[in-house]
This record gives C-alpha cells, sequence and structure tokens, in this order.
C-alpha cells in the first residue's frame, strides 16, 4: 500500500486501549532503564503490561521477578509470556503454577523460537507441549485466566500458506485463547485482509494489532527478515540516510508510528499492544496522539 494518509484524530468517546509490552532486563543499568519506562507509561492506564520469556526458559527467573515488580510496585496488570521452548510438561506448569500463585491472571501463550534462534528448524520437547495450542490448553484449565496468542498479519515464516497458519490460530482460540498480539507490520491493508480472512474462517477473538515504533531502522531490518514481517520501500525511504541521526531518526519514527497507528484508528481499531522495546518515548508520543493521557491529567485541568 501506498504510505498512510496523516488521518483525523479519533472520534470523541471512541474506546481505545493499549498494552504495552517489555522485556525483562539483563544488567542493573536495564533494570533501571526498564523501571523509568514503566513508570512513565503506567499513567496511562494500559489494559495491561506483558513480559516477554527467553528461549529456553533462558529468562525464566527475570520474567518471573519483573511481572513480580509490576505486580507490587505499580498500579497495572501484568500478563506473563510462556514459551514451550526445552521444557517438559511438568517443568511448564510449574512456571504456570507459579505465575498463578503470584496472583497473575493474564498470559502470553507462545510456542517460542528454536534455542539456537529464529530460523533454526524448531523440535518440540519430546515431553513437552508441541506448540503454542497445546499450550493454551494447559492454561485454560485453569479458571479465569485472560490468555492472548500470537498471530501473523503476513504469516508465520513457518506456515506453508494462510489456511494453515489460520487454521493454528483457530486451534489456539478453540483451546481457550481470547485474543491474539499480532506480530508487527507497517502495511495496514495488509492487516485489514488478514483480519477479513480470520473472521472467514469463524475466529471472533479480537486481532490486537502489534505496533511496533522503530528505534533503529537498521536493527528492525534484521529482525524483520527473520520473522517474516515485510518492510516496504516507502518506510526504507522515511529513514534514508538518518543512521547517524538519532534525532531526526526519533522525530521520523514517532511521525511513522502515529501515521500508522492513527490510519488504524480511522479503521475502526480500539486496541493497540505496543513493542516498546523498553523505551517509553515513542510509544507515550503514539498514545498521546490518539487521545490517552496520564491518568488525572484531565482532572487536573478541569480543576
Ligand atoms: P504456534 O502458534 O504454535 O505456531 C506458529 C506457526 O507454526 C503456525 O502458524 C503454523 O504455521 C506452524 N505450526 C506449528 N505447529 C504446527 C503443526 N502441528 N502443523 C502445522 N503447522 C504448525 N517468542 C519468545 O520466545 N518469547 C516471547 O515472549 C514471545 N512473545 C511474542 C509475542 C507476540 C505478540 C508475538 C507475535 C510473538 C512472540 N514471540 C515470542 C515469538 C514466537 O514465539 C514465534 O513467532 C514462534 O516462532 C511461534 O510462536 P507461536 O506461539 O505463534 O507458535
Amino acid at each position: 500500500m501506498m504510505p498512510y494518509k496523516f488521518s483525523r484524530r479519533p472520534e470523541a468517546g471512541a474506546k481505545i486501549r493499549v498494552s504495552f509490552e517489555f522485556f525483562p532486563p539483563k544488567t542493573d543499568e536495564m533494570a533501571q532503564r526498564l523501571w523509568n519506562t514503566v513508570e512513565r507509561l503506567s499513567p496511562l492506564q494500559p489494559a495491561f503490561v506483558s513480559v516477554t520469556y527467553g528461549a529456553g526458559g533462558s529468562t525464566r527467573e527475570r520474567t518471573q521477578h519483573t511481572v513480580r515488580r509490576v505486580l507490587d510496585e505499580t498500579s497495572v496488570t501484568p500478563a506473563a509470556h510462556l514459551t514451550c521452548v526445552d521444557a517438559d510438561k511438568d517443568e511448564v506448569n510449574a512456571v504456570i503454577a507459579d505465575f498463578l500463585e503470584m496472583g497473575v491472571r493474564r498470559f502470553v501463550a507462545l510456542r517460542g523460537d528454536p534455542a539456537e534462534g529464529v530460523g533454526a528448524a524448531y523440535k518440540p520437547h519430546p515431553d513437552g507441549y508441541m506448540n503454542a495450542a497445546e499450550l493454551v490448553g494447559a492454561l485454560a484449565r485453569h479458571r479465569d485466566l485472560d490468555i492472548s496468542v500470537a498471530a501473523y498479519p503476513e504469516k508465520h515464516p513457518e506456515s506453508p500458506d494462510f489456511a494453515t497458519d489460520i487454521e493454528m490460530l483457530k486451534r489456539k482460540v478453540d483451546n481457550g485463547a481470547t485474543r491474539a498480539i499480532t506480530q508487527f507490520f507497517f502495511d495496514n491493508d495488509v492487516y485489514e485482509r488478514y483480519v477479513e480472512r480470520v473472521r472467514r474462517a469463524g475466529i471472533y477473538v479480537p486481532i490486537v494489532p502489534g505496533i511496533l515504533p522503530v528505534h533503529n531502522f537498521t536493527q528492525m531490518v534484521r529482525f524483520a527478515s527473520r520473522c517474516g514481517a515485510h518492510v516496504p520501500q516507502w518506510l526504507a525511504e522515511r529513514f534514508q540516510g538518518l543512521e547517524s541521526d538519532p534525532a531526526t531518526h526519533q522525530l521520523v519514527a514517532a511521525a511513522v508510528a502515529a501515521e500508522q497507528v492513527l490510519d488504524l484508528v480511522e479503521r475502526g481499531v480500539e486496541d493497540f499492544h505496543f513493542y516498546t522495546m523498553n523505551r517509553a518515548d515513542l510509544s507515550f508520543a503514539i498514545c498521546h496522539l490518539i487521545g490517552i493521557r496520564p491518568q488525572g491529567e484531565a482532572e487536573a485541568r478541569a480543576a
């Protein structure tokens, strides 16, 4: 498609909900940055903030620690990501039990990528959950959980075709998933066509667009090629020549993401999931543009 046209603000009264995704920090410095980000974004009252889970459980403790801090120190609701990689069912069930014990009621259930990295052939653990659909089934045995799963507007790189891909999504929903969050994408027509396909397949859960504010275009292109997300030429042209001009890069990134989100709002989308990369500024600015303000600000103005 063409670059999005810059749309008007959402209709007054439109109910826009957002969620933010973080990854667990590896160092004290990264933890400090994450925590600054959480503090900046929490007042926007996200529906939830989710914390990713590394390959092979490599971040198990760090994911749990981050989720616990969100529970203990903020008023936002955490969602714990879980994967099936390199773990048998007992191990995964123990992680689920730990989260439930902590008071976590929201999960993002994923198969995960091979421990060797995206692109290597995925081998399920012989005694583990084979895929996300089975993991959803295990989670859904517990009552009253909110279970999100992944969806792929450009289909998962391992899917031979859209029919197979959507069949997997259907299995996840049939097993108890209540929401799908998409892989990031830049072409809103692709998202819209995907949602139509999903609805035709009889899947009616929300398909929440995953929005990636582009903090570093070069890194994003590398990542996109591994996870099957297409980077349109017009997007590359917008970032062309900005490799050593971080200030302009940030401004362009904010404008591009704002255009994408505002165009989706105009198409009727009301829920957005932001891949924050543990940074607040771009996600905060985009939320501002769609009318989401820190809680208390409006009341303070009215007073
Ligand atoms: P599944 O839904 O199980 O399968 C994905 C695809 O594989 C299917 O669409 C299908 O085409 C194919 N497939 C699988 N099983 C079969 C089968 N039996 N028959 C035919 N085809 C099959 N990764 C992490 O490691 N940690 C995270 O925290 C994390 N968070 C994510 C959050 C979101 C919102 C998204 C979109 C992705 C995330 N990922 C994460 C990446 C994800 O783990 C990878 O994309 C992984 O390759 C697939 O996971 P899935 O849950 O979609 O798998």
